[in-house]
Protein backbone atom coordinates (compact mmCIF):
# COMPACT_ATOMS: atom_id res chain seq x y z
CA UNK A 1 0.00 0.00 0.00
CA UNK A 2 0.67 3.36 -0.45
CA UNK A 3 3.37 5.47 1.50
CA UNK A 4 0.89 7.89 1.66
CA UNK A 5 -1.51 5.76 3.90
CA UNK A 6 -1.91 5.70 7.38
CA UNK A 7 0.89 2.88 8.83
CA UNK A 8 -2.06 1.18 10.34
CA UNK A 9 -3.81 0.78 7.24
CA UNK A 10 -0.88 -1.19 5.76
CA UNK A 11 -1.28 -4.38 6.73
CA UNK A 12 -5.53 -4.01 5.69
CA UNK A 13 -7.43 -4.68 2.59
CA UNK A 14 -10.91 -4.23 0.85
CA UNK A 15 -13.57 -6.61 1.96
CA UNK A 16 -14.42 -8.79 -0.93
CA UNK A 17 -17.51 -10.81 -1.51
CA UNK A 18 -18.21 -14.12 -3.11
CA UNK A 19 -18.55 -13.00 -6.40
CA UNK A 20 -21.95 -15.08 -7.32
CA UNK A 21 -22.99 -14.01 -11.10
CA UNK A 22 -25.77 -15.84 -12.25
CA UNK A 23 -25.17 -19.00 -9.43
CA UNK A 24 -27.77 -18.99 -6.84
CA UNK A 25 -26.11 -17.15 -3.58
CA UNK A 26 -25.92 -18.59 -0.34
CA UNK A 27 -22.81 -17.21 0.83
CA UNK A 28 -23.95 -13.92 2.63
CA UNK A 29 -26.52 -14.68 4.57
CA UNK A 30 -29.47 -12.71 3.05
CA UNK A 31 -32.75 -13.11 2.61
CA UNK A 32 -33.63 -15.45 -0.83
CA UNK A 33 -36.91 -14.76 0.15
CA UNK A 34 -36.20 -11.24 -0.37
CA UNK A 35 -38.26 -7.87 1.51
CA UNK A 36 -42.05 -7.24 2.67
CA UNK A 37 -43.79 -5.99 -0.60
CA UNK A 38 -44.86 -3.55 1.92
CA UNK A 39 -41.49 -2.25 2.10
CA UNK A 40 -40.96 -2.51 -2.19
CA UNK A 41 -44.21 -0.38 -2.11
CA UNK A 42 -42.98 2.10 0.06
CA UNK A 43 -39.90 2.36 -2.17
CA UNK A 44 -42.12 3.38 -4.85
CA UNK A 45 -43.69 6.07 -3.09
CA UNK A 46 -40.46 8.31 -2.49
CA UNK A 47 -41.18 11.20 -4.68
CA UNK A 48 -38.80 13.48 -5.76
CA UNK A 49 -39.45 15.69 -2.99
CA UNK A 50 -38.26 13.19 -1.04
CA UNK A 51 -35.14 12.58 -2.90
CA UNK A 52 -34.43 16.56 -3.23
CA UNK A 53 -34.03 17.03 0.69
CA UNK A 54 -32.14 15.90 2.91
CA UNK A 55 -33.53 13.14 5.07
CA UNK A 56 -35.27 13.74 8.52
CA UNK A 57 -33.04 13.69 11.43
CA UNK A 58 -34.08 12.01 12.98
CA UNK A 59 -36.17 9.23 10.81
CA UNK A 60 -39.31 9.81 13.09
CA UNK A 61 -41.43 6.76 11.73
CA UNK A 62 -38.60 4.44 11.27
CA UNK A 63 -37.48 5.66 14.96
CA UNK A 64 -40.74 5.09 16.02
CA UNK A 65 -41.35 1.43 14.58
CA UNK A 66 -38.26 0.29 15.56
CA UNK A 67 -38.47 1.54 19.26
CA UNK A 68 -41.73 -0.37 19.01
CA UNK A 69 -39.98 -3.39 17.49
CA UNK A 70 -37.53 -3.68 20.16
CA UNK A 71 -39.54 -2.73 22.91
CA UNK A 72 -37.50 0.52 24.44
CA UNK A 73 -37.46 4.05 24.22
CA UNK A 74 -37.13 6.12 20.99
CA UNK A 75 -34.32 7.84 22.35
CA UNK A 76 -32.85 4.19 22.83
CA UNK A 77 -32.36 3.96 19.04
CA UNK A 78 -29.67 4.92 16.61
CA UNK A 79 -29.92 4.18 12.99
CA UNK A 80 -27.01 4.01 10.61
CA UNK A 81 -26.00 2.35 6.92
CA UNK A 82 -25.93 -0.94 8.40
CA UNK A 83 -25.07 -2.26 11.48
CA UNK A 84 -21.17 -2.18 10.28
CA UNK A 85 -21.66 1.65 10.07
CA UNK A 86 -22.77 1.11 14.33
CA UNK A 87 -20.51 -1.54 15.36
CA UNK A 88 -17.33 0.76 13.24
CA UNK A 89 -18.77 3.77 15.01
CA UNK A 90 -19.41 2.49 18.60
CA UNK A 91 -15.49 1.20 18.51
CA UNK A 92 -14.98 5.14 18.42
CA UNK A 93 -17.86 5.93 20.64
CA UNK A 94 -16.74 3.73 23.32
CA UNK A 95 -13.22 3.17 23.10
CA UNK A 96 -9.92 5.50 22.28
CA UNK A 97 -6.79 4.58 20.10
CA UNK A 98 -4.80 2.02 21.98
CA UNK A 99 -7.60 0.97 24.15
CA UNK A 100 -8.64 -2.78 24.11
CA UNK A 101 -11.71 -4.46 22.37
CA UNK A 102 -11.67 -8.28 23.44
CA UNK A 103 -13.50 -10.64 21.28
CA UNK A 104 -13.72 -14.29 20.72
CA UNK A 105 -13.15 -16.06 17.45
CA UNK A 106 -13.42 -16.94 14.82
CA UNK A 107 -16.10 -14.24 14.56
CA UNK A 108 -17.25 -11.19 12.33
CA UNK A 109 -14.58 -10.57 9.93
CA UNK A 110 -15.08 -6.59 9.81
CA UNK A 111 -14.94 -6.53 13.51
CA UNK A 112 -10.47 -7.02 13.18
CA UNK A 113 -10.72 -4.69 10.37
CA UNK A 114 -12.91 -1.93 12.16
CA UNK A 115 -10.60 -2.16 15.68
CA UNK A 116 -6.96 -1.92 13.68
CA UNK A 117 -8.69 1.24 12.07
CA UNK A 118 -9.96 3.01 15.06
CA UNK A 119 -6.27 2.39 16.45
CA UNK A 120 -7.64 -0.41 19.13
CA UNK A 121 -5.80 -2.91 19.99
CA UNK A 122 -7.62 -6.64 19.30
CA UNK A 123 -7.50 -9.14 21.79
CA UNK A 124 -8.83 -12.67 20.11
CA UNK A 125 -9.94 -15.31 21.93
CA UNK A 126 -10.95 -19.23 21.05
CA UNK A 127 -14.13 -20.04 21.72
CA UNK A 128 -14.19 -23.01 23.83
CA UNK A 129 -14.95 -26.66 22.24
CA UNK A 130 -18.66 -26.21 23.26
CA UNK A 131 -18.62 -22.96 21.29
CA UNK A 132 -19.13 -20.66 24.24
CA UNK A 133 -16.95 -17.55 25.46
CA UNK A 134 -14.04 -18.20 27.47
CA UNK A 135 -15.01 -15.30 30.23
CA UNK A 136 -12.11 -15.41 32.25
CA UNK A 137 -9.54 -15.22 29.13
CA UNK A 138 -11.88 -12.19 27.68
CA UNK A 139 -11.68 -10.35 30.34
CA UNK A 140 -7.86 -10.75 31.61
CA UNK A 141 -7.42 -8.40 28.80
CA UNK A 142 -9.26 -5.99 31.15
CA UNK A 143 -10.90 -4.69 27.66
CA UNK A 144 -12.45 -1.08 27.48
CA UNK A 145 -14.99 -2.69 24.68
CA UNK A 146 -15.89 -6.56 24.52
CA UNK A 147 -17.37 -7.30 21.26
CA UNK A 148 -19.60 -10.14 21.60
CA UNK A 149 -21.87 -11.64 18.24
CA UNK A 150 -24.65 -14.12 18.70
CA UNK A 151 -25.52 -15.84 16.80
CA UNK A 152 -21.99 -15.62 15.96
CA UNK A 153 -20.73 -15.77 12.11
CA UNK A 154 -19.32 -17.90 11.06
CA UNK A 155 -19.73 -20.62 13.44
CA UNK A 156 -23.82 -19.41 13.82
CA UNK A 157 -23.80 -20.66 17.17
CA UNK A 158 -26.13 -18.37 20.38
CA UNK A 159 -24.18 -17.80 23.40
CA UNK A 160 -26.29 -18.50 26.37
CA UNK A 161 -28.03 -15.92 28.02
CA UNK A 162 -26.22 -16.20 31.10
CA UNK A 163 -23.11 -15.80 29.94
CA UNK A 164 -24.41 -12.75 28.19
CA UNK A 165 -24.99 -11.81 31.37
CA UNK A 166 -21.86 -12.04 33.26
CA UNK A 167 -19.59 -10.34 30.55
CA UNK A 168 -21.96 -7.50 31.50
CA UNK A 169 -21.84 -7.66 35.12
CA UNK A 170 -18.11 -8.23 35.42
CA UNK A 171 -16.52 -6.03 31.77
CA UNK A 172 -14.80 -3.12 33.47
CA UNK A 173 -16.29 -1.00 30.14
CA UNK A 174 -18.84 -0.88 27.37
CA UNK A 175 -20.08 -4.27 25.99
CA UNK A 176 -21.27 -3.74 21.97
CA UNK A 177 -23.60 -7.28 21.36
CA UNK A 178 -23.86 -7.61 17.33
CA UNK A 179 -27.24 -10.06 16.83
CA UNK A 180 -27.40 -9.43 13.20
CA UNK A 181 -29.01 -13.04 13.30
CA UNK A 182 -31.65 -12.05 16.13
CA UNK A 183 -34.51 -12.38 14.17
CA UNK A 184 -33.09 -16.08 13.96
CA UNK A 185 -32.91 -17.64 17.70
CA UNK A 186 -34.33 -16.30 21.07
CA UNK A 187 -31.97 -13.27 21.14
CA UNK A 188 -31.83 -11.60 24.13
CA UNK A 189 -30.63 -8.06 23.40
CA UNK A 190 -33.43 -5.97 23.58
CA UNK A 191 -34.61 -6.94 26.55
CA UNK A 192 -30.72 -6.31 28.07
CA UNK A 193 -30.82 -3.09 26.66
CA UNK A 194 -33.82 -2.45 28.92
CA UNK A 195 -32.24 -3.03 31.88
CA UNK A 196 -28.50 -2.54 31.40
CA UNK A 197 -26.39 1.08 31.24
CA UNK A 198 -23.43 -0.53 29.25
CA UNK A 199 -24.56 -2.56 26.39
CA UNK A 200 -24.92 -1.59 22.78
CA UNK A 201 -27.47 -4.27 20.59
CA UNK A 202 -27.09 -3.75 17.21
CA UNK A 203 -29.19 -5.40 14.40
CA UNK A 204 -29.55 -5.03 11.23
CA UNK A 205 -32.63 -4.98 8.16
CA UNK A 206 -29.58 -7.05 5.69
CA UNK A 207 -30.45 -10.25 7.04
CA UNK A 208 -34.72 -11.53 8.03
CA UNK A 209 -35.92 -8.09 6.74
CA UNK A 210 -34.07 -8.97 2.79
CA UNK A 211 -33.28 -5.14 2.77
CA UNK A 212 -29.44 -5.75 2.74
CA UNK A 213 -29.29 -3.56 -0.83
CA UNK A 214 -30.53 -0.59 1.24
CA UNK A 215 -28.39 -0.59 4.07
CA UNK A 216 -29.99 -0.01 7.11
CA UNK A 217 -28.86 -1.21 10.73
CA UNK A 218 -29.63 0.45 14.34
CA UNK A 219 -28.27 0.33 17.41
CA UNK A 220 -30.23 -0.23 20.86
CA UNK A 221 -29.12 1.78 23.85
CA UNK A 222 -29.27 3.87 26.87
CA UNK A 223 -30.07 7.00 25.86
CA UNK A 224 -26.96 8.82 26.92
CA UNK A 225 -24.98 6.15 24.71
CA UNK A 226 -27.30 6.63 21.96
CA UNK A 227 -26.79 10.49 21.96
CA UNK A 228 -22.85 9.85 22.17
CA UNK A 229 -23.09 7.32 19.28
CA UNK A 230 -25.01 9.89 17.17
CA UNK A 231 -22.43 12.04 17.68
CA UNK A 232 -20.12 9.94 15.88
CA UNK A 233 -21.99 8.21 13.55
CA UNK A 234 -23.08 12.09 12.28
CA UNK A 235 -26.24 12.98 10.28
CA UNK A 236 -27.91 11.89 7.09
CA UNK A 237 -25.68 8.18 6.59
CA UNK A 238 -29.27 6.56 6.40
CA UNK A 239 -30.62 7.57 3.22
CA UNK A 240 -34.60 8.70 2.86
CA UNK A 241 -35.82 6.31 0.84
CA UNK A 242 -34.01 3.31 3.07
CA UNK A 243 -35.90 4.56 6.09
CA UNK A 244 -39.19 5.15 3.93
CA UNK A 245 -38.92 1.45 3.24
CA UNK A 246 -37.47 0.03 7.04
CA UNK A 247 -40.46 2.09 8.08
CA UNK A 248 -42.90 -0.08 6.29
CA UNK A 249 -41.09 -3.36 6.65
CA UNK A 250 -41.04 -3.31 10.48
CA UNK A 251 -44.75 -2.03 10.23
CA UNK A 252 -47.15 -3.59 7.63
CA UNK A 253 -44.54 -5.84 6.82
CA UNK A 254 -43.44 -7.18 9.99
CA UNK A 255 -46.03 -10.20 9.43
CA UNK A 256 -44.43 -11.26 6.58
CA UNK A 257 -41.38 -11.14 7.99
CA UNK A 258 -41.75 -13.01 11.18
CA UNK A 259 -43.47 -16.08 9.00
CA UNK A 260 -40.46 -16.01 6.08
CA UNK A 261 -37.71 -15.86 9.60
CA UNK A 262 -39.93 -18.82 10.86
CA UNK A 263 -39.99 -20.50 7.31
CA UNK A 264 -35.80 -19.91 7.42
CA UNK A 265 -35.65 -21.00 11.19
CA UNK A 266 -37.85 -24.58 9.98
CA UNK A 267 -35.38 -25.05 7.05
CA UNK A 268 -32.27 -24.79 8.49
CA UNK A 269 -32.43 -27.62 11.15
CA UNK A 270 -34.06 -29.37 7.85
CA UNK A 271 -30.83 -29.04 6.39
CA UNK A 272 -29.09 -29.58 8.75
CA UNK A 273 -30.21 -33.05 9.70
CA UNK A 274 -29.98 -34.08 5.56
CA UNK A 275 -26.13 -32.85 5.77
CA UNK A 276 -25.79 -34.83 8.87
CA UNK A 277 -27.39 -37.48 7.22
CA UNK A 278 -25.12 -36.97 4.43
CA UNK A 279 -22.28 -37.49 6.63
CA UNK A 280 -21.27 -33.64 6.70
CA UNK A 281 -21.40 -32.62 10.66
CA UNK A 282 -22.93 -28.82 10.47
CA UNK A 283 -22.02 -26.83 13.98
CA UNK A 284 -25.06 -26.27 16.05
CA UNK A 285 -27.26 -22.89 14.44
CA UNK A 286 -29.12 -20.35 15.52
CA UNK A 287 -28.80 -18.59 12.45
CA UNK A 288 -29.81 -18.53 9.12
CA UNK A 289 -26.64 -20.63 7.93
CA UNK A 290 -24.89 -23.67 8.88
CA UNK A 291 -21.27 -23.56 9.22
CA UNK A 292 -19.96 -26.86 8.11
CA UNK A 293 -15.87 -28.05 8.90
CA UNK A 294 -14.80 -29.42 5.98
CA UNK A 295 -11.28 -30.51 4.77
CA UNK A 296 -12.76 -30.12 1.26
CA UNK A 297 -13.91 -26.54 1.55
CA UNK A 298 -12.21 -25.08 -1.33
CA UNK A 299 -12.79 -27.50 -3.67
CA UNK A 300 -16.38 -28.38 -3.12
CA UNK A 301 -17.00 -24.61 -3.07
CA UNK A 302 -15.80 -24.48 -6.69
CA UNK A 303 -17.46 -27.61 -7.56
CA UNK A 304 -20.79 -25.93 -5.90
CA UNK A 305 -20.26 -22.55 -8.15
CA UNK A 306 -19.48 -24.45 -10.83
CA UNK A 307 -23.19 -25.94 -10.42
CA UNK A 308 -24.62 -22.69 -9.90
CA UNK A 309 -24.76 -22.91 -6.44
CA UNK A 310 -22.25 -19.65 -4.50
CA UNK A 311 -21.42 -20.69 -0.48
CA UNK A 312 -19.00 -18.82 1.41
CA UNK A 313 -15.70 -20.88 1.97
CA UNK A 314 -13.77 -20.37 4.68
CA UNK A 315 -10.23 -20.59 5.58
CA UNK A 316 -7.71 -20.52 8.46
CA UNK A 317 -10.68 -20.76 10.92
CA UNK A 318 -9.06 -21.47 14.53
CA UNK A 319 -9.60 -24.96 15.34
CA UNK A 320 -11.83 -24.79 18.12
CA UNK A 321 -13.74 -27.95 17.80
CA UNK A 322 -12.77 -30.92 16.81
CA UNK A 323 -14.50 -30.65 13.74
CA UNK A 324 -12.36 -27.68 12.67
CA UNK A 325 -9.29 -29.31 14.08
CA UNK A 326 -9.76 -32.01 11.73
CA UNK A 327 -10.84 -29.95 8.85
CA UNK A 328 -7.52 -27.51 9.40
CA UNK A 329 -9.97 -24.53 9.78
CA UNK A 330 -11.68 -24.77 6.44
CA UNK A 331 -15.19 -24.70 6.42
CA UNK A 332 -18.08 -24.09 4.11
CA UNK A 333 -20.68 -21.49 5.52
CA UNK A 334 -24.08 -21.79 3.86
CA UNK A 335 -27.38 -19.55 3.64
CA UNK A 336 -30.53 -20.82 3.99
CA UNK A 337 -33.13 -20.34 1.41
CA UNK A 338 -36.54 -21.97 0.22
CA UNK A 339 -36.48 -25.71 0.19
CA UNK A 340 -36.50 -26.08 -3.42
CA UNK A 341 -33.03 -24.02 -3.55
CA UNK A 342 -31.80 -26.40 -0.43
CA UNK A 343 -32.58 -29.65 -2.32
CA UNK A 344 -30.89 -28.41 -5.59
CA UNK A 345 -27.56 -27.64 -3.06
CA UNK A 346 -28.39 -31.01 -1.17
CA UNK A 347 -28.40 -33.24 -4.70
CA UNK A 348 -25.35 -31.15 -5.71
CA UNK A 349 -23.50 -31.84 -2.96
CA UNK A 350 -24.29 -35.84 -3.15
CA UNK A 351 -23.45 -35.43 -6.85
CA UNK A 352 -20.03 -34.12 -5.85
CA UNK A 353 -19.61 -37.20 -3.09
CA UNK A 354 -19.00 -34.42 -0.76
CA UNK A 355 -17.36 -36.19 2.63
CA UNK A 356 -15.62 -33.96 4.97
CA UNK A 357 -13.47 -35.83 6.72
N1 LIG B 1 -22.72 -8.40 11.99
C1 LIG B 1 -22.62 -9.64 11.51
C2 LIG B 1 -22.39 -10.75 12.46
C3 LIG B 1 -22.73 -9.88 10.13
O1 LIG B 1 -22.61 -11.13 9.66
C4 LIG B 1 -22.95 -8.79 9.26
C5 LIG B 1 -23.06 -8.95 7.76
N2 LIG B 1 -22.61 -10.05 7.19
C6 LIG B 1 -23.04 -7.52 9.82
C7 LIG B 1 -22.94 -7.36 11.18
C8 LIG B 1 -23.24 -6.30 8.98
O2 LIG B 1 -24.42 -6.29 8.32
P1 LIG B 1 -25.06 -4.95 7.72
O3 LIG B 1 -23.96 -3.93 7.66
O4 LIG B 1 -25.58 -5.35 6.40
O5 LIG B 1 -26.12 -4.55 8.70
Amino acid sequence: MSELVRDLLRDLSPYTAVEAGEAVDLSDNTSLWGPPPQAVDALRGVNSAVLARYPAIPPAALNRALAAYAGVREDMIVVGCGSDDLIDCAMRTFAQPGDTIAFAVPTFSMVPTFAAINGLRAYAVPFTPALDLDVDALLASNPRLVYLCSPNNPTGTALPRSTIERVLREAPGTVLLDEAYGEFSDAPGFSLARSTERLIVTRTLSKAFGLAGLRIGYAVLAPALARALETVRGPYKLNAAAAAAAAAALTDGLSWVQEHATEAVAVRRRLAAELTEAGLAPLPSDANFVCVPCRQAERLGERLLARGIAVRVLRGLPPVTAALAASNGAALRIGVGPWSVMERLLSALREEGAACA
